[in-house]
């Protein structure tokens, strides 16, 4: 169990919702970290069966004859002391570096707009819910995966904040993009996110928590008070 959790007795389900580069993942981790939850990314869980299906040379139209195949793909996440973080595994194998790359960025779109996957994964991602004690964070947790959550929190921030920060993220890691087409890129995100197979759509009863001037520190002490509050009265 991360280090500087707090024990609390009743479990809930936390659904976290929001654009991409909103921060979700941070949001989710600080929390999951805190409540000694597990943390699951659900995109990272897309990226796997990207990683797979392009490891196995399986193509899209094999899964949609034979959407069999899924089964023998199996997603699971562990804490790491060492990095602090939660590692995402296939089939018994961190692949945490492959699916962070470019390759699979740029295929992972077309495999979570399939809906044998998405049929797949989402049952996956409610396995994982029925055991409680769960910080999900995603596109669709609030409205299809675990429309039950007892608490959910739906980001958003400035998109030209959203812009500065992965520009500043870029830079840091050496990938030169100008300003302005990092504000191309994310303008072109939400609008693929706003559409497809699983558009991105508030939950009514998600709790809006808008971070643009906010600092990672009062975001993660806002969201925990509500967890808290949430966890009280559950
Ligand atoms: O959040 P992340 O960028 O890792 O997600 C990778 C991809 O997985 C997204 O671009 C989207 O195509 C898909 N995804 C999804 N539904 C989710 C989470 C991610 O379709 N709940």
């Amino acid at each position: 169990m991360p280090p500087n959790t707090i024990i609390l007795t009743r479990k809930i389900n936390i659904a976290i919702d929001g654009h991409s580069t909103c921060g979700k993942g941070t949001l989710a981790k600080h929390l999951a970290k805190k409540l000694g939850y597990v943390f699951i990314d659900s995109g990272a869980m897309y990226r796997a069966v990207a990683y797979y299906l392009l490891s196995n040379k399986i193509e899209l139209e094999e899964i949609q004859s034979n959407p069999e195949i899924l089964n023998t793909i199996q997603i699971s996440f562990r804490y790491n002391e060492e990095n602090d973080f939660f590692e995402t595994y296939l089939n018994g194998t961190t692949i945490e570096n492959e699916i962070r790359t470019a390759g699979i960025a740029n295929y992972v779109g077309k495999v979570s707009s399939l809906k044998e996957v998405r049929d797949f994964l989402i049952n996956q991602q409610q396995k994982f819910g029925k055991e409680k004690g769960v910080v999900m964070d995603g596109r669709d947790i609030g409205t299809a995966v675990l429309p039950d959550a007892e608490l959910k929190i739906f980001m958003t921030t400035d998109p030209l904040i959203r812009a500065r920060r992965k520009f500043d993220e870029l830079g840091q890691k050496n990938m030169l993009m100008s300003y302005d087409e990092v504000v191309e890129m994310i303008k072109k995100q939400d609008l693929m996110e706003d559409a497809g197979t699983s558009p991105l759509v508030k939950a009514d009863d998600a709790i809006i928590l808008d971070n643009t001037n906010m600092s990672r520190e009062e975001q993660a002490r806002v969201a925990l008070t509500w967890a808290k509050g949430v966890i009280a009265v559950s």
